[in-house]
């Protein structure tokens, strides 16, 4: 034994105990971050309101514990009145592990309704061997979770994507749709009867993969249906990676700008009227927007802004 073990032990009982006390430091300021986070998110789309009924979709996986265990937190602090029933479809997936969710389910306390229906079968019977089959199950999934929202009599139908999901979805609807679209925040459901929540759309992945950590969730592995995961989601998933590696700031800002849009500067003609479009000899209070911050590049300085005229 050398003498700098003798002297400092790495595992000296003061140097636990503070490693667990900042352990439980950062867990708890997630913790928080998540609930502000989902609460900012809930108050900006007016997602939730007095009497409403919560059907919050539950998969087994990180995200839509994370939904669901926030959510309850916020119930108990929210000046309004809501129910939450939590939902899970089995699509009898070879291997599935059936008892799980009740089990952590009950634990809970909550109200919760498993939905048996064996969507695998018809999905494997009609997809040809090798084919994706996750649109078919999906369109599947959400005919069946919209049916069983009206017969629990839920208005609001919450589903765990995250902020990461919005955004490759961005991404691969521009890349591989040529549309600027991303995964709305809330929207009516295609039966027109519902509305469909995303609590979870300014929360970062990697916070809930590390709150599912925390809380020890009983993961279910997503994989059970053989599918490999979409390939072109796979690959915006590691570019936004990359990027927030090597460029911070940049993924959040990309982010940011879902929410600023500005229709008079894109070319979509149907948001903005351009036809119609004269002048009309009114100032802008504003100043004349159309070259403001505008980068201009040189080969032999990059990038510098344009000075204002
Ligand atoms: S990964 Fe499997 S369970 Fe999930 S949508 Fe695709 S086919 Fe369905």
């Amino acid at each position: 034994m050398n003498e700098a073990t003798l002297t400092r032990p790495a595992d000296a009982p003061d140097a636990v105990d503070k490693k667990a006390e900042k352990q439980a430091y950062e867990n708890n300021k997630l913790h928080k971050r998540l609930c502000r986070l989902v609460g900012q998110a809930i108050g900006d789309f007016n997602m939730i309101e007095d009497g409403d009924k919560v059907m919050v979709c539950l998969s087994g996986g990180k995200d839509s514990y994370a939904l669901l265990d926030i959510l309850m937190t916020l119930r108990e602090r929210a000046p309004i009145k809501f129910d939450i029933v939590a939902v899970n479809l089995d699509q009898k997936q070879p291997n599935f592990p059936a008892d799980v969710l009740p089990a952590y389910l009950d634990k809970l306390g909550i109200p919760y309704h498993i939905e048996n229906q064996d969507t695998y079968s018809i999905v494997k019977r009609l997809i040809p061997e090798g084919k994706t089959t996750c649109s078919l199950c999906s369109r599947l999934r959400r005919g069946i979770l919209y049916r069983v929202a009206d017969e629990l009599g839920c208005t609001k139908i919450a589903l765990g994507h995250h902020r990461d999901d919005i955004l490759e979805t961005f991404f691969l609807n521009m890349f591989f749709g040529a549309k600027i679209k991303g995964m709305p925040a809330k929207l009516v459901s295609d039966d027109g009867k519902h509305v469909v929540i995303r609590p979870l759309a300014y929360v970062k992945e990697a916070d809930t993969e590390r709150y599912a950590e925390v809380k020890q969730f009983p993961i279910i592995p997503c994989d059970l249906c053989g599918s490999q995961e979409n390939l072109q989601r796979k690959q915006i998933k590691a570019m936004l990676r990359d990027w927030e590696k090597k460029y911070p700031g940049r993924v959040e800002n990309i982010f940011s700008s879902l929410s600023t849009v500005v229709p008079s500067h894109l070319m979509d003609r149907d948001m903005f009227g351009f036809q119609d479009l004269k002048a009309d000899g009114v100032a802008n209070p504003a100043g004349d927007i159309a070259f403001d911050e505008e980068p201009c590049s040189t080969p032999a300085t990059g990038t510098i802004p344009l000075q204002p005229l």
